[in-house]
């Protein structure tokens, strides 16, 4: 949205104060996100009270009357009509130039890495998810559309793009392109000039061993994000995924074995309906073994019109909560490990902004958040660093060439 309003001449502000029209992309993945996003609406009027608000995604879709009721707000916009946002804003008639303040999203701001959507929609029936009933059927966007859109980042300067979707490991079988996700990634790296291509979220099943050779380009980012959302196969199983915890044990040992120095990222569930405390520790185990890179971890928040709503066995709020923070302490041992293996290495990193402290931040392509000191520029350049040592979520790094 913000490339396509800056394609239309008009000016992208950074903060909501500044901002004739103030378009707020919404979630409501869980009950905790949508609080967020009525949070920000109610803080957002009172910023900048002559804003037009515009409402747009999963919460827009799931509770439009209540977005409707914030101050401010002109347009509500669901994912349906999503496509049209940037039509709508600039048609009606408002003050000249716009000027827009984008939250919730750095499209359009940063042109070192840029996030490019394949598709949107899932056909899968996980128990717990809302995001499939707001986002609809799975919808795959043209091959040669998504060819020309990266490109067109690199000819504006653009030097890693992120490959996203809802559930973009089924890519193309709407369209009837055999193959998935691998022969766009393919095209990208045969037909862009495009010095690093990231891939976001894919579910575990709709990847094969054969799928980890593309990483033979090294272009191709070392990061794998598989959503494991449970380590116990029960509990798995009632969340009505596609894979049991031995498979993807597997699938993430051929991935490293295929790709040195992978990072795994994975997100996990707890306090799922009928996990009890065994349950919690063998998905606790699974994940202790498994050794992620990352972890997010999210207490169950029971989503209206899903199938697990139903399911006998709720867990207890502070149940929940207590496992999540054990969980969490987990992520953050195994995060430490990972960079901690990184010390005294030679990588490249992509450096992105300069943050408020004055230091340098970037990403190695395995996802290695790196901090170095220096007058120098260095936005969006790829520059050889020494990993010097491990610094809270970070590294620190020396820039060498
Ligand atoms: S794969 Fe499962 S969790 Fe992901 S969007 Fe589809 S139904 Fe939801």
């Amino acid at each position: 949205m913000a490339r396509q309003l800056a394609a239309a001449g008009h000016a992208i502000v950074d903060s909501p104060e500044q901002a004739d029209v103030c378009v707020v992309n919404t979630c409501a993945v869980t009950a905790e996100a949508e609080r967020k996003a009525r949070h920000y609406l109610s803080g957002l009027a009172r910023a900048n009270p002559q804003a037009r608000i515009a409402v747009v995604g999963c919460y827009a879709t799931l509770s439009p009357r209540q977005c409707a009721g914030f101050p401010g707000v002109s347009w509500v916009v669901p994912n349906a009509d999503k496509e049209w946002v940037v039509e709508m804003v600039v048609s009606s008639p408002s003050p000249s130039p716009l000027s827009l303040s984008l939250e919730h999203g750095e499209g359009g701001r940063t042109r070192t890495r840029a996030f490019v959507k394949v598709q949107d929609g899932c056909d899968n029936r996980c128990t717990y998810c809302i995001t499939r009933l707001l986002r609809g059927p799975a919808r795959s966007r043209p091959l040669a559309d998504v060819v020309a859109e990266v490109q067109a980042l690199v000819d504006a300067g653009g030097r890693e793009a992120v490959l996203t979707g809802v559930n973009m490991g089924s890519y193309g079988r709407d369209l009837g392109l055999p193959g998935g996700l691998r022969p766009l990634v393919e095209a990208l790296l045969a037909h862009t000039d495009l010095e690093r291509l990231r891939l976001s979220s894919l579910e575990p099943w709709d990847l094969d061993e054969g799928f980890f050779r593309l990483w033979e380009n090294s272009r191709l980012c070392r990061q794998l994000h598989l959503p494991l959302q449970a380590g116990c196969y029960e509990t798995l199983h009632r969340m009505g995924r596609r894979i049991t915890t031995g498979e993807f044990a597997r699938l993430v040992e051929a991935a490293r074995v295929a790709i040195p120095d992978l990072a795994v990222t994975t997100d996990v569930i707890v306090g799922f309906p009928g996990e009890d405390e065994a349950a919690f520790r063998a998905g606790y185990d699974f994940v202790a073994a498994t050794e992620f890179a990352r972890l997010h971890v999210f207490p169950y928040s029971p989503r209206p019109g899903t199938a697990a709503i139903r399911l006998p066995g709720r867990v207890a709020r502070q149940v929940g909560e207590a496992r999540a923070r054990q969980m969490r302490e987990l992520g953050a041992q195994q995060a430490f490990r990972f960079r901690q293996r990184f010390v005294g290495r030679e990588m490249a990193v992509l450096w992105e902004q300069r943050q408020r402290d004055g230091l340098w931040a970037g990403l190695t392509d395995n996802y290695l958040r790196i901090v170095t000191s220096t007058a120098n520029d260095l936005h969006n350049r790829l520059t050889t660093t020494w990993l010097l040592a491990v610094q809270n979520d970070h590294l620190v790094g020396e820039v060498i060439g």
